[in-house]
């Protein structure tokens, strides 16, 4: 941890550490906020509790049937941050091309350094593919995404995910039987829904995010639909209006609502659906006239991003270019100078070839990242509080070093195996989504 007081703002550059960022607030070196000063402890003081834990989710509520982690080995919990590191360096040496480490965006940086591939959720899917000969893949990242490296993966494969209470908690907004329900519920307004129209046209296609459950995954294929990501959500919403007379888009709202507007959906065809309703909470006539039926479901990290935000980023830094992510809401989208995926927003400032400043409205794991590999720019989250994805937080380096130690030994911990029932249908879905081409920035 450096001695130097420092500012969000102006944090050196060249350390892209939120988790130094973090002990710095904690210590009273730095003067910032965070969301949670249980950010700054071992997150394996929250894997007995039913929480997401400290960080952007707190305030949601996790499934009763969640995965919970069980207690990781003190050798880890009491490591220093330095002996995690070289523990893990060894182990991965040893491994070899037996083991392959993937890591989100969103990854801490402690742990992100030692990723083989970094990427988003799509990148990750396919770089999942790429390794067939490792026996294991270690997805540092969240529960869906590993259950999507399963399904993409070979059987032999072990996807492992070092902390089982690393869930997603917009995924976990949409459960299988929600919607089950839901279907049935839209069946009795719209009539069958797996009969196509003279048109030729199906009554409704579901699309889920990427960011959901295997299981969800299983519903879409079952059902004529696909899986989209933040980078393909106009392509797949093209592809389902071509075979349906709506799309039912699960679980983030945001993404669906902002990617159908760009292309001319009207808002008062776009009703909400909320689980916890009868009809969602809508009425026959609203889901008769609709286009696009949106899950009542977001993500925390990205509702944070508002307007106030990016007005007083403007204030204060005449010319910044705002770019946030689909995940925020349509009045932050509607504001920002672009907006797009994860991919998107890293080649947009990568492209810059003026010195610029940036304002950005996505998880401060990657602006901080960006802000460390591009110090020729003035980089900064929008959020002035230091508060990243809690999911994505509860991979600490100890977990990282617990599992390819356990490999070593010849254990695998913590595999991720998506039920064979669930896995075809799912499949079907991902390859569609696969096979639909990154369209780009959705304004
Ligand atoms: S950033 Fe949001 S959508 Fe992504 S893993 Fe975290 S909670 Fe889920």
């Amino acid at each position: 941890m450096s001695a130097t007081p420092l500012t969000l703002q102006s944090r050196p550059a060249t350390d892209p550490s939120v988790d130094h960022a973090i002990q710095a607030i904690v210590s009273g070196a730095s003067t910032d906020s965070t969301c949670s000063t249980d950010l700054a402890v071992g997150p394996w003081d929250f894997d007995t509790r039913p929480g997401y834990g400290p960080g952007s989710s707190m305030g949601d509520v996790i499934p009763t049937g969640a995965p919970r982690q069980g207690e990781l080995p003190a050798a880890y919990r009491e490591a220093s941050d330095e002996e995690l590191d070289a523990r893990i360096r060894a182990a991965k040496a040893t491994l070899g091309d037996r083991v392959v480490v993937l890591g989100h965006f969103y990854q801490r940086e402690e742990v992100v350094r030692h990723a083989d591939y970094v990427g988003d959720s799509f990148q990750l899917a396919g770089a999942a593919t790429s390794r067939p000969e490792a026996e294991a893949i270690v997805f540092c990242g969240v529960h869906f995404m590993a259950e999507t490296a399963d399904l993409l993966s070979r059987p032999e494969q072990a996807v492992i995910l070092p902390n089982l209470a690393a869930g997603c908690s917009m995924a976990d907004m949409a459960d299988i039987d929600q919607v089950e329900e839901c279907w049935e519920q839209l069946a009795d307004v719209l009539g069958d829904l797996e009969t196509p129209d003279a048109a030729g046209l199906l009554p409704v296609i579901p699309v889920t995010y990427m960011n959901s459950s295997a299981a969800i995954k299983g519903f879409v294929g079952r059902h004529g639909g696909i899986v989209c990501t933040s980078s393909n959500a106009r392509t797949v919403l093209e592809w389902a209006f071509e075979r349906g007379r709506r799309v039912l888009f699960f679980p983030d709202q945001h993404l669906g609502r902002n990617t159908a507007k760009a292309m001319g959906v009207p808002l008062d065809r776009m009703p909400m659906w909320n689980p916890r309703k009868p009809l969602g909470g809508s009425s026959p006539e609203a889901i008769d006239d609709s286009r696009v039926i949106l899950w009542h479901g977001f993500c925390s990290v990205h509702r944070r991003f508002t307007v106030d935000q990016i007005d007083k980023a403007r204030a204060e830094h005449p010319g910044v270019r705002v770019i946030v992510h689909p995940e925020c809401p349509m009045e932050v989208v509607d504001a920002a100078d672009e907006a797009g995926s994860t991919d998107v927003i890293r080649k947009a400032i990568g492209a810059a070839t003026e010195p610029t400043t940036f304002a950005v409205g996505t998880e401060i794991n990657l602006v901080q990242r960006l802000a460390a590999q591009y110090p020729q720019h003035e980089i900064f989250c929008l959020d002035p509080v230091v508060c990243p994805c809690s999911t994505m937080y509860r991979i600490h380096p100890g977990y990282l070093a617990w599992v390819l130690e356990s490999l070593v030994a010849g254990e695998v911990v913590n595999r991720i195996t998506v039920p064979s029932s669930v896995a075809g249908p799912a499949t079907v879905a991902l390859e569609r989504m696969l096979a639909a081409q990154p369209h780009g920035a959705v304004k």
